[in-house]
């Protein structure tokens, strides 16, 4: 009799391990998966990637039915920083103008489980009518609410207000430091490589990018043109329109130049009333014809600074190209040296031919390879 007592409750207290064993199991496997999250998360440099990452590969590892996600837009800069995420994505994506918007979803700063009221299950869930249950999750950093993550399933007991969620939690407050921390990084390198007044690209931008450009011409053997622009008699805007006029209009100008390129060219303005556009795949008499569209485009344009109307504004280009034969006679950083010194001389004989012209100028190693051949 003692003895099949004795059995039984062993064969409980199996049942019971075996249970045990299997939880601890289960728990290992999700805290895996939360881990492989956060060091993605960690990795990523991009705001646009940590978003991807949330709302493709973390729904899918946790087979949510859908994820949402709010982000406060503070000094306009998660919108700027959010343009390129893949459209598709973007209706689970909300970027909030007022805080308050966010706040007034977490009246206790705290998370949310369990099942929604309807007016906030179709405020967060809009395109996903079947949600039963969710988590809601505020993302604080430094005590500032800076957006909020919302986990919807479809199960109505999966997510219950009764339940601890510690690795979603310290899951969001990692998420809101890296989330800071990719907005605060690229911040300042749009800052660092940006010229605040046209937001077009500063001249530590081309330096690098001519390099770069130089490095693609020759492996593809394709030409590289240089456009160096100058505004003609830039001095007298100022003296006409004043400072901020002559501001207004180089913002303007830059505005005129950039939508006349290819999303390919890169312009760039070098300083003052000074621009430099890289123009990839292109040979010496279509970079002419550019230039020459350029310049037209400028002089038939009527500027306006305040009340102020149909102002003219003309400008001189200088020109040149890197052709493939240049290969292997300089070092790419000698060949960008060269290739702005010919543009710039050509800009000068622009200028001394009478202003708004376009001139052309082979770079002196052309001239030197055309004459060995
Ligand atoms: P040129 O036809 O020979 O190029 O004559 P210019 O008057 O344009 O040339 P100059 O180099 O003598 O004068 C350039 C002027 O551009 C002087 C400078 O005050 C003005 N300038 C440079 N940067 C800015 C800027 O950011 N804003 C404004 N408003 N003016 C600027
Ligand atoms: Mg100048
Ligand atoms: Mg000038």
């Amino acid at each position: 009799m003692n003895n099949r007592i004795l059995q039984q409750e062993n064969a409980q207290l199996k049942k019971t391990l075996q249970i045990a064993v299997k939880e601890a199991q289960r728990n290992e496997e999700i805290l895996k998966r939360f881990m492989d999250i956060e060091v993605q998360m960690l990795a990523c440099g991009k705001l646009s990637q940590l978003i991807n990452l949330l709302l493709v590969d973390f729904k899918h590892t946790f087979k949510l039915s859908v994820v949402t996600i709010y982000l406060h837009n503070k000094d306009q800069l998660a919108e700027s920083l959010l343009q390129d995420v893949d459209p598709a994505l973007k209706k689970h994506l909300r970027i909030v103008q007022e805080l308050q918007s966010i706040s007034e979803i977490f009246p206790e700063r705290k998370i949310r489980a369990g099942e929604l009221d309807r007016p906030l299950r179709k405020q967060l869930f809009p395109d996903n009518p079947f949600i039963l249950s969710s988590v809601l999750l505020p993302l604080i950093n430094k005590d500032r609410l800076i957006g909020s993550l919302h986990l919807g399933a479809r199960e109505l007991n999966r997510y219950h207000s009764e339940y601890r969620y510690d690795y979603l939690e310290r899951l969001s407050a990692l998420l809101a430091v890296c989330i800071e921390n990719c907005i605060i990084q690229e911040n300042l390198a749009y800052l660092s490589s940006t010229d605040t007044l046209t937001k077009l690209y500063n001249r530590h931008s081309f330096d690098l990018e001519i390099d770069k450009a130089l490095q693609r011409a020759s492996r593809t053997q394709q030409c590289l043109s240089l456009l160096f622009l100058d505004i003609d008699h830039f001095k007298q805007v100022n003296d006409n329109y004043g400072h901020s006029g002559g501001d207004a209009i180089l913002k303007t100008f830059a505005s005129i130049l950039k939508k006349q390129l290819r999303n390919t060219d890169f312009l760039a303005r070098f300083g003052g009333e000074e621009f430099a556009i890289l123009l990839p795949d292109c040979e010496p008499q279509q970079a002419a014809q550019i230039s020459n569209n350029l310049r037209a485009v400028v002089a038939d344009h009527m500027f306006k600074t305040g009340s102020i109307k149909n102002i003219k504004v003309t400008t001189s280009i200088g020109v040149s190209s890197y052709l493939p034969i240049h290969n292997d006679m300089q070092s790419f950083s000698e060949l960008a040296k060269i290739l702005l010194q010919t543009s710039d001389q050509a800009l000068y004989q622009a200028k001394f031919s009478g202003r708004n012209k376009v001139v052309y100028k082979a770079i002196p190693l052309l001239a030197r390879q055309l004459n060995c051949s």
